[in-house]
């Protein structure tokens, strides 16, 4: 099953694709996660992507475009995978359709998690992520049992740098310009189903089951 999972940032693309990830076996691809590994690591990518994600604008596409590529050419993606936060531009999309088809796999389904904007902010203010195991919470919505400490591990939560409302103004801008035409142009291939993110986690996680049956 080779599927896309999009929405705005702070829509719940994490939250899900971890679920689909138990359900079904793929790996999830996020774009965001493989930059923030860089830019732990110190690599020239890291680099790179860090002053962009600082401010909430976009990664270059050559750059993300060519770790997708080198991601999704691994063995572990033959029976599928869940992109979470790529494509976000037309040219990623038409990029992507390029790199599956050298690599004989087609898109199979493109979910968006429609979540009005005014929500986003405190969605994304209050997420926590586990250092250790990277599972995501919310202070609100979907808390630790225990403060800064993850159910799963043990390991100890923290708050992204880009997770505050100035960067996230940013960022909800940019996704209105750059990446909500692909809604236009996933319709048009027939392959797009909305799935409401303002239900309770577990319901937004049953309705995208559905679709995909
Ligand atoms: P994305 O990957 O789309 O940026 P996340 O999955 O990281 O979004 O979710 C953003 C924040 O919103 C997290 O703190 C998460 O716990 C919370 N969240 C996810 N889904 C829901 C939901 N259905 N209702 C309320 N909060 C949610
Ligand atoms: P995310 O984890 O999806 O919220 O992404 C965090 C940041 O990483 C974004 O604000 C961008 O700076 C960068 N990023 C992630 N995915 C992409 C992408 N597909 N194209 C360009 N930049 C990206």
């Amino acid at each position: 099953m080779q599927l896309i999972l999009m929405g705005p940032p702070g829509a719940g693309k994490g939250t899900q694709a971890a679920e689909l990830v138990k359900k079904f076996g793929i790996p999830q691809i996020s774009t965001g996660d493989m930059f923030r590994a860089a830019v732990k690591e110190g690599t020239e990518l890291g680099k790179k992507a860090k002053a962009c994600m600082d401010t909430g604008a976009l990664v270059p596409d050559e750059v993300t475009v060519g770790i997708v590529k080198e991601r999704l050419s691994k063995a572990d993606c033959a029976n599928g995978f869940i992109l979470d936060g790529f494509p976000r531009t037309v040219d990623q999309a038409d990029a992507l359709e390029k790199i599956l088809s050298d690599l004989n796999m087609k898109l199979d389904r493109v979910l968006n998690i429609h979540v009005p904007a005014e929500e986003l902010i405190e969605r994304a203010v209050g997420r926590r992520i586990c250092k250790s195991c990277g599972a995501t919470y919310h202070v609100k919505f979907n808390p630790s049992k225990a403060e800064n400490v993850c159910d799963n591990c043990g390991g100890e939560l923290y708050q992204r740098a880009d997770d505050n409302a100035e960067t996230m103004k940013n960022r909800l801008s940019v996704y209105e310009a750059s990446t909500r035409p692909l809604i236009e142009y996933y319709k048009k291939a027939g392959k797009y189903t909305e799935i409401d993110g303002r239900q309770p986690i577990s319901k937004v996680t049953a309705d995208l089951e559905a679709a995909l049956r």
